[in-house]
């Protein structure tokens, strides 16, 4: 059976989904989390575009073994050196280049020659392989390319060092009878195709992502890149799942396998979707909430004759279940053990704040999830928590709030309700005119008593932060987020002298 390859690029493509922005020790669990997952390739980012980005690279390429460690880099020298550099601690590396090859592309965005993209390439894949044993090039706007200019290509970057040829439907405009078709064709055309891997790359613009991934795997690729509940740009990317769990269901069809851990499949979907405060449709594939519910009686009742007479998955394989575990009674060997069970070693120190936590919550809750423990565990990871409240009270009727702070207590009362109050005042307290621009609230267990989670957006000046709150108590929830949103703010102020007033 062929094994496809999983090239996991979440935190690089998923990373530019608009409003998106991850702080580097979020993308650190995220990669953590897809280590766990067994995804053969992690891109970690484009650590040119930034100095936050080059440090995230290079502290996943550090600290997350496992999968080889991915950096994009432009078709520049700098790029590359920069690339090479966030790298070089991983224990497998490679550096991912690119140039648009495209009509379209090469005449109105880069004002470039056929010739002079060729001699970009070469030069970039070349420098590249300079510095790692593993070069990926991708020819931006493969689908809206000539045909031969990808193979003419394709031969001189494969001559120049190239490991892995990319193609990416960068727009997302490609059918799956014409993709597969393009993917013939450069292993039937190409000088040399056999002594690289062939890839795919596909966007979700027309809602085909999926689809043109899968006919790629039938026509030959041997990698496909993808990310964690589809999210990207636009329309977004291939989504992981789905892929995976198609190769897996219907191996019967396509007879290639991937190194997947499929029971890790529902926690990464739920912790990117947490970090990225990018909520999944309810009827989302394979791990929306809907995905394993039936309605219908005609389903329930087949369903619980016979599972499979309307079930093609069984929701247990990708750990879709929500595990009940621990209570009130639980003491710290058991929480240690179940984190452990989790996949989290964490410090003594970490323990006993995650422990006190805990304890508070079980005075709220009966039963503690798995996903309940997550929270917990992620809640403030890595944020800086300067600004606290020492009190807050709430009077419900009348939307009015008392907020103490650092001695001072301000009273504000709001005709739009409590939670804009306790905003206003939290503003007026710290003497800063931040903008409430997105909220929203979640459930993020089940039941009566379930954690309720706000996720804000807060504008500071021109920049946008986003901030995230769990509590049993949603006003709480809303407090916890617009102060991490604060306290990002905050921390700029400290680390880069930004002023957020
Ligand atoms: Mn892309």
């Amino acid at each position: 059976m062929r094994k496809i390859a999983i090239f996991e690029t979440t935190l690089r493509d998923g990373e530019q989904t608009p409003g998106v922005n991850l702080h580097p020790e979020e993308k650190l669990s995220i990669a953590r989390q897809l280590a766990r997952l067994g995804v053969d390739i992690i891109e970690a980012g484009f650590p040119a575009a930034a100095k936050s980005e080059m440090k995230a690279v290079q502290k996943i390429a550090t600290e997350v073994k496992g999968p080889r460690i991915a950096a994009l880099a432009r078709a520049k020298k700098e790029d590359i050196e920069i690339a090479a550099k966030s790298l070089e601690n991983a224990e497998k590396r490679r550096i991912h280049t690119f140039i648009a090859t495209s009509p379209i592309h090469m005449k109105h965005k880069l004002k470039k020659s056929p010739e002079e993209v060729k001699n970009l390439a070469v030069e970039a894949v070349s420098l590249a392989a300079k510095f790692v044993d593993d070069v990926e090039f991708s020819f931006e706007d493969a689908t809206r390319s000539n045909r031969d200019f990808i193979v003419e290509l394709a031969e001189e970057v494969i001559d120049a060092g190239a490991t892995v040829l990319n193609i990416p439907d960068t727009v997302g405009y490609a059918t799956p009878e014409e993709f597969a078709g393009l993917i013939e064709y450069l292993k039937k055309n190409v000088r040399g195709i056999n002594s690289v891997e062939l890839s795919a790359h596909c966007h979700d613009d027309l809602g085909l992502a999926v689809a043109n991934s899968l006919a790629a795997v039938k026509a030959g690729v041997d990698q496909v890149e993808v990310t964690v509940n589809g999210i990207g740009e636009r329309a977004g990317n291939a989504a992981l799942e789905e892929v995976v769990m198609a190769l897996d269901t219907r191996r019967d069809f396509y007879q290639a396998k991937t190194s997947v851990n499929l029971r890790e499949i529902a926690r990464t979907s739920w912790l990117v979707s947490y970090y990225t405060g990018i909520m999944v449709p309810p009827n989302k594939a394979i791990v929306g909430a809907n995905a394993f519910t039936h309605e219908s009686g005609i389903h329930q009742d087949g369903v619980l004759k016979e599972r499979s007479t309307y079930e093609i998955m069984d929701p247990h394989k990708i750990g879709a279940t929500t595990h009940i575990v621990l209570g009130k009674h639980s003491g710290r060997h058991a929480l240690r053990d179940k984190l452990r069970e989790l996949g989290y070693e964490v410090s003594e120190d970490k323990l006993d704040r995650i422990f006190d936590a805990f304890k508070s919550l079980t005075e709220k809750k009966k039963v503690v999830s798995d996903l309940d423990l997550l929270a917990l565990l992620e809640d403030g990871f890595g944020r800086n928590q300067d600004f606290s409240m020492e009190m807050v009270q709430i009077v419900h009727g009348s939307s009015t709030v008392s907020v103490r702070h650092g001695g001072k207590v301000e009273v504000t009362h709001s005709f739009n309700g409590p939670v804009d109050a306790l905003y206003q005042a939290i503003n007026s307290l710290l003497g800063v005119n931040a903008q409430l621009v997105d909220y929203r609230i979640y459930g993020i267990t089940e039941g009566r008593d379930a954690l309720g989670e706000a996720v804000v957006r807060v504008k500071f000046g021109d920049r946008i932060y986003m901030g995230r709150g769990v509590s049993t108590d949603i006003l709480e929830a809303s407090l916890f987020a617009y102060a991490n949103a604060i306290n990002q703010a905050l921390s700029e102020v400290v680390n880069h002298g930004f002023d957020p007033k």
